[in-house]
């Protein structure tokens, strides 16, 4: 008996070890990974945190974009509404025209690869990206797992750009998010020919001036963007799927205005937007698996 009790002992405590070693053990492998994308864009932040390169946690946005306080503001929002820390993140990565300001981040990567990998999660079919920001205009071909194959940009101009359809709103007295509403409304085709936002702005003023109906003169502006970005969806290239990202996505008259023009579907998602910063937290979750074996 004095010899049989230490061994029962001893192997109840092996068998307790053993069971929480096990325990501790499928923790570590179920234990989910949380990576975050931002996208210092050059009017907006975008902030996204993904768990497991599969599920939206959280995401932010801020209407100011490079240079400002948007970026930091647009983490603290997305850490807030997710309850973690940025020390809970298994990988962040940061894309988009000021990603080169956060030098905290584990990588960076181009707006490019990251969009067509945003567009891939929200529509696996895509081939084709059109992604109309604040400071260009950008048409990607996407090949096999959302990979971008081949681009055109037109960032050297306003025009066809999120910034163009900023300045005429302005002139117009109305909120970029009210341009679509009210370009449905148009009954009159209305043209702005100049290819220049300056002499485009110009147009706008003499349309006015002549008493043109605003709704006519919104529609015109929109096909005049579509104009500009279709001749580059042509260059590169346009086989659908087509997926339309960035902050002018929510333009449905923008959209419409293209679909004319090319002659096809343009598909969107209401975090279109948020493409390039999904594309990053994508991107993050692979670099992190790879970081961690
Ligand atoms: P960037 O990444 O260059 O900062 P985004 O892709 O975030 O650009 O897009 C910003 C642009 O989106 C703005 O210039 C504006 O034209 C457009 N935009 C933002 N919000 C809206 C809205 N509610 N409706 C229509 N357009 C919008």
């Amino acid at each position: 008996m004095k010899v049989f009790f230490p061994w029962a002992i001893f192997t109840i405590c092996l068998g307790i070890i053993f069971e929480y070693l096990l325990i501790f053990f499928r923790m570590v492998a179920m234990s989910a990974v949380f990576t975050m994308g931002i996208d210092v864009g050059s009017t907006a932040s975008k902030c996204i945190i993904m768990k497991d390169g599969q599920e939206i946690v959280s995401k932010a946005l801020i209407s100011s974009g490079a240079g400002t306080s948007g970026p930091d503001r647009a983490i603290r929002d997305v850490l807030e509404g997710s309850g973690f820390q940025r020390e809970d993140m298994g990988y962040i990565l940061a894309t988009g025209y000021g990603r080169h300001s956060i030098d905290w981040v584990d990588a960076e990567m181009s707006e490019l690869s990251c969009h067509a990998q945003g567009a891939f999660y929200l529509f696996p079919e895509v081939h084709t990206v059109i992604d109309i920001g604040g400071q260009d205009a950008k048409v990607l071909r996407v090949g096999k797992g959302g990979m971008m194959e081949s681009f055109v940009m037109n960032d050297k101009c306003a025009a066809g750009t999120g910034r163009f359809l900023e300045v005429m709103a302005r002139i117009l007295e109305v909120d970029i998010g009210q341009l679509a509403e009210l370009s449905e409304k148009s009954t009159q085709k209305v043209d702005i020919s100049s290819t220049c936002t300056v002499f485009a702005e110009s147009e706008v003023i003499s349309q006015l001036s002549q008493n043109t109906d605003i709704c006519d003169i919104i529609n015109g502006i929109h096909r005049s963007v579509a104009g500009r970005v279709s001749g580059l969806a042509r260059r590169v290239g346009v086989t659908p799927m087509v997926v339309m990202t960035g902050g002018v996505a929510q333009n449905s008259g923008v959209r419409h205005a293209l679909e004319d023009e090319l002659q096809v579907d343009i598909h969107t998602s209401e975090l279109a937007q948020y493409a390039g910063a999904l594309g990053a937290a994508l991107f993050a979750f692979r670099k992190a698996k790879k970081r961690n074996g």
